[in-house]
């Protein structure tokens, strides 16, 4: 089958390009979606706009490894990635069942990807081409670039480096690294210390004057699970301080190079005018869940700068917004307006929050020492630009083709609040009836952990959101996203929840039990114990007081959160 317009996946799909070897494989597990929102075909097409040629191996089978040799040996190296989610989450609950469904897959069917794809993918590259550079990248290498805590296995792990005999790691959002990679290879340079990757190696590898953070080793933090909370911290602090770590495994140290520099303006617009189809393969017979969330959405900006302490996300993004340019924005809608499936609705403007585009710190984020620009207070240096937000947003509605625009990225509560006519056009204008919010807890002690703002803030918003949508005329709803079972939490806090939601005649819908990702300083908690000042927090670590916190809230599931008054 000849797919003209996507990146290749069959030898058919090459020569119709004209083309006899490949520069760069890609691997993924997720299927193939030409979206910018997909990791590989992202990278892939990054890389195809600078003149190399890429070619995407979607969800091969790991049995044997001539699946993933299909397009044959690539020129450069091979990149594995598990996909948009790390595996064993996409697979498993938070109660470690084992899930039916996969929104990256045709069908939505579960079982097209291993557990620990980014390993198994890395051993079947290293079988099927001896010598080739093999690189991992993607959220699940990422989060597991060194020591970590596997809540599916109950275990400390080593860096994924290790298990996965990987050449090469790239952390953090990876288009510079990759640009790079393939530049040095291409010329037969070393490969190792680009910004923004991992690799094995030693102190010799980190330059002599450069500032390096020494982590605790993986056996230090075996024989003592607190040193995870301080090696946690120590990564966190080399992202924003820009500088080298190591971190020793038995004799040998994985060795992390500066993280990259998020893209500026230009470039993220460049990377979001390339010629993305906005489809699935055509190889494809059945539809792919995530293509439906995600067809009429846009991205407006990366990085999330409230490091909440469970959030995979930001940490895989960074704390630095990267925004794109209010031109390019219009220029995706017009562009979403034209196509022949358009139905008139772009149904997100967003990133990993719905209203930091345009934000920025004023001062000098690597010299920061804060864990976050917004908690416990907005730090006086962060600039957002909420006006801009709203003014953009009324733009993009008024794109010939558009008739409604809604927001359904979560939205931060605490800077919502800053600018009454962003809060006010958000109920009357931008919510679709539902508006998602992230209050997580009602408890000031667990809220601190989880670097969350005071939930007095989420209620002032509330408050705020009600009265608009009845001057608006209209019956909305709030979805608040709740989590229990978090570390600190205890059973009368969740208990202290329940009887506020039931006071306001709430029955919440999304209530998450917390699920530790590898990686994170709230995971660092559920493993050590501790907080991040080395204080003992009570953990509610087996599945029976898990279950026993989420039992209190989840009995009232199953309805809508609550309606802001008003007329309709
Ligand atoms: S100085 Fe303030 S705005 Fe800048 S990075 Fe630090 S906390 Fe964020």
């Amino acid at each position: 089958m000849s797919a003209p317009g996507f990146l290749p996946m069959t030898r058919a799909e090459m020569a119709g390009l004209g083309w006899t070897e490949i520069d760069i494989l890609l691997v993924t597990g997720d299927a193939y979606v030409d979206h910018p929102a997909f990791g590989a075909p992202l990278l892939g097409r990054w890389l195809r706009s600078q003149g190399w040629r890429v070619g995407i191996v979607a969800q091969p089978r790991w049995d044997r490894p001539d699946d993933v040799a299909r397009l044959g040996r690539p020129r450069l190296f091979a990149g594995a990635s598990a996909g948009a989610l790390d595996s064993m989450l996409a697979h498993y609950t938070a109660f470690r069942k084992k899930r039916s469904d996969d929104a990256y897959t045709p069908g939505g069917a579960a079982g097209a990807r291993p557990n620990r794809a980014a390993i198994v993918y890395a051993g079947l590259l290293r079988r099927a081409f001896p010598g080739l550079p093999v690189v991992l990248g993607g959220i699940e290498a990422s989060l597991r670039r060194a020591a970590h805590y596997d809540f599916w296995s109950d275990s400390l792990r080593r860096s994924i480096l290790l298990d996965s005999k990987a050449d090469l790691l790239v952390y953090g959002m990876g288009e510079r690294a990759v640009s790079e990679l393939a530049r040095r290879l291409d010329r037969g340079e070393d490969a190792r210390g680009i910004a923004g990757t991992a690799f094995m190696g030693g102190p010799a590898d980190v330059p002599e004057a450069a500032a390096c953070a020494r982590l605790p080793s993986y056996e230090e933090i075996q024989t003592e699970p607190k040193k995870l909370m301080a090696a946690t911290l120590a990564l966190e602090a080399q992202m924003r301080s820009g500088s080298w770590a190591l971190q020793a495994h038995a004799q040998r140290a994985v060795v992390f190079a500066p993280p990259a520099e998020p893209l500026a303006t230009e470039e993220l617009d460049r990377l979001y005018a390339l010629p993305f189809t906005r489809l699935a393969h055509p190889s494809y017979r059945q539809a792919i869940p995530a293509v439906e969330m995600i067809r009429s959405s846009l991205t407006a900006h990366r990085g999330c700068a409230g490091g909440c302490s469970f959030c995979a996300l930001a940490l895989h993004q960074g704390r630095q917004i990267a925004s794109r340019s209010r031109q390019s924005l219009l220029a995706e809608a017009a562009e979403l307006a034209r196509r022949p499936d358009w139905d008139g609705s772009v149904t997100d403007l967003g990133g990993p929050s719905a209203n930091m585009w345009g934000a920025r710190c004023a001062s000098e984020p690597k010299a920061c020492r804060r864990s976050s620009c917004l908690t416990p207070s907005i730090c006086p240096h962060f600039q957002d630009d909420q006006a801009g937000l709203l003014s953009l947003l009324r733009s993009l509605r008024s794109v010939p083709g558009v008739k409604h625009l809604r927001v359904a990225s979560g939205v931060r509560h605490d800077l919502a609040l800053r600018c009454p006519d962003y809060a006010q056009a958000l109920a009357a204008e931008f919510t679709g009836g539902q508006l998602k919010l992230a209050p997580e807890h009602s408890s000031e002690a667990v809220l601190a952990l989880m670097r969350k703002p005071s939930f007095r803030v989420f209620e002032r918003f509330l408050s705020l959101f009600e009265r608009e949508s009845q001057a608006a005329g209209k019956e909305q709803y709030v979805v608040p996203y709740l989590m229990s079972a978090f570390p600190g939490c205890t059973d009368s806090d969740m208990r202290a929840l329940a009887s506020w939601l039931r006071t306001r005649g709430w029955k919440p819908r999304q209530v998450q039990c917390f699920i530790p990702a590898s990686g994170t300083v709230a995971t660092a908690m559920y493993f050590a114990g501790i907080d991040p000042e080395g204080r003992r927090i009570k953990v509610a670590r087996t599945d029976a007081e898990r279950l026993r916190q989420h039992g209190i809230l989840a009995e009232g599931r199953g309805q809508p959160a609550r309606r802001a008054r008003g007329g309709g």
